[in-house]
């Protein structure tokens, strides 16, 4: 099938771009390799985004980025894309199950944030520590900063036995 535009990920970025160009009369595809909502629905709190709730975890928030997708008619698939062509009027986009035609190509693939390597980074990568106040209590903290990343975080500073710092 051939598509007016195929986007790349499905975070906020590429949700939003769909939701416009589906609202301009535009056949949309996004293909997004893992789940809807990309990095800031994995975030325990979203702060600071404009038509967010009070408290919303990014997961719900991530649920409503993919109801608007959806309601407006865009396609979502779960696939990797692996290639693409740029050349020529017609763009076509790879995935490991197929490939898409389209007259644009939108890159919404957003960022892969760097490991640690520190040991339970992968166990606990995306738990959320907001609503885990008790657990940390006494125990070694890890704070990871970026920017005002690290603000929510500050509070742990206080009940954690000892704490370091990776700037990155
Ligand atoms: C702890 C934390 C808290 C944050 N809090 C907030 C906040 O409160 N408010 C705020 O505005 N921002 C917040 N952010 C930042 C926010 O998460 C990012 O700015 C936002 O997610 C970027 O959106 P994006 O769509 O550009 O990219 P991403 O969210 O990275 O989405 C990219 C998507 O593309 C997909 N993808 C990548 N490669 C491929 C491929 N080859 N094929 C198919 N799919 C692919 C990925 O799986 C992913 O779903 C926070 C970030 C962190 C880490």
């Amino acid at each position: 099938m051939m598509y007016d535009v195929v986007i790349i990920g499905a975070g906020p970025a590429g949700i939003s771009a769909g939701i416009y160009a589906a609202s301009r009369g535009k056949k949309v595809l996004i293909t997004e390799k893992n789940t809807v909502g990309g990095l800031i629905g994995k975030v325990s709190t979203v702060t600071h985004y404009a038509g967010i709730m009070t408290e919303e975890t990014g997961s719900s928030f991530a649920k409503r980025l993919k109801i608007q997708a959806e309601n407006t008619g865009i396609d979502i698939i779960y696939e990797e894309v692996t290639q693409v062509e740029l050349q020529g009027s017609i763009k076509k986009v790879f995935t490991k199950d197929g490939a898409y035609d389209a007259k644009k190509i939108v890159l919404a693939n957003g960022t892969t944030p760097r490991k640690l390597n520190i040991p339970g980074e992968a166990e606990l990568t995306g738990k959320g520590s907001k609503r885990r106040k008790k657990i940390y209590r006494q125990k070694h903290l890890r704070r990871r900063r970026r920017g005002r990343s690290c603000k929510g975080s500050s509070v742990f500073i206080k009940i954690c036995e000892t704490s370091y710092d990776h700037s990155f």
